[in-house]
């Protein structure tokens, strides 16, 4: 980060970012049938962004508490409710290793809380993704088994990360 850019310019990074990665992630899973996960609705941009890109699969949304914007809430029964340290374990039984896309932005305004975060979920994550399945995220994650992969054009260096099982 450089200490001459403003939140303003941190934040057009980010979203710039997140999508580039998304949309390198939806074109190189296409082929693959196991569902979308999308971790943290929030507003429901991103998960917006998916559902309008992503034909071919489900995409279920993990969330401790809707409130998204009208257009952008998911139908009840792709809504994975409760904290995502309790909903992701609980996940494997039900789904397994298949998700062919996750993409996680859960993270708030503290970075090293973000990054305590991001190494507590890192490995309730990696076993729902599916050989092949990528995973995006706004902050640097801790994979055992996953490699990261380098940022398409467009996404901007340390802003969105990109992991492939
Ligand atoms: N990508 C979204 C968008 O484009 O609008 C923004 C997501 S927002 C930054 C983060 C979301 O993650 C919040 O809605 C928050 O409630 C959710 N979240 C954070 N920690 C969580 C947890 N432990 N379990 C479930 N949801 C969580």
């Amino acid at each position: 980060m450089s200490e001459h850019q403003s939140r303003l310019d941190l934040f057009i990074d980010r979203m710039v970012s997140q999508r580039a990665c998304l949309d390198y992630a939806i074109a190189r899973t296409a082929g693959q049938s196991g569902p979308v996960f999308e971790l943290g609705l929030g507003n429901g941009r991103t998960y917006h962004h998916m559902v309008h890109h992503v034909q071919d699969r489900p995409v279920y949304v993990f969330e401790r508490a809707v409130a998204s914007h009208p257009d952008s809430t998911p139908p009840n029964d792709l809504v994975i409710l409760g904290d995502v340290r309790e909903t992701l374990p609980a996940s494997v039984a039900r789904f397994g290793a298949s998700a062919s896309l996750v993409h996680a932005d859960l993270g708030g305004h503290n970075r090293e809380k973000n990054d305590v975060f991001a190494r507590l979920v890192s490995p309730l994550i990696e076993p729902l993704l599916a050989p092949g399945g990528l995973m995006v995220s706004s902050d640097r994650m801790y994979f055992d088994t996953l490699t990261e992969l380098s940022l398409p054009d467009g996404a901007v260096e340390g802003r969105c990360f990109i992991y492939q099982r």
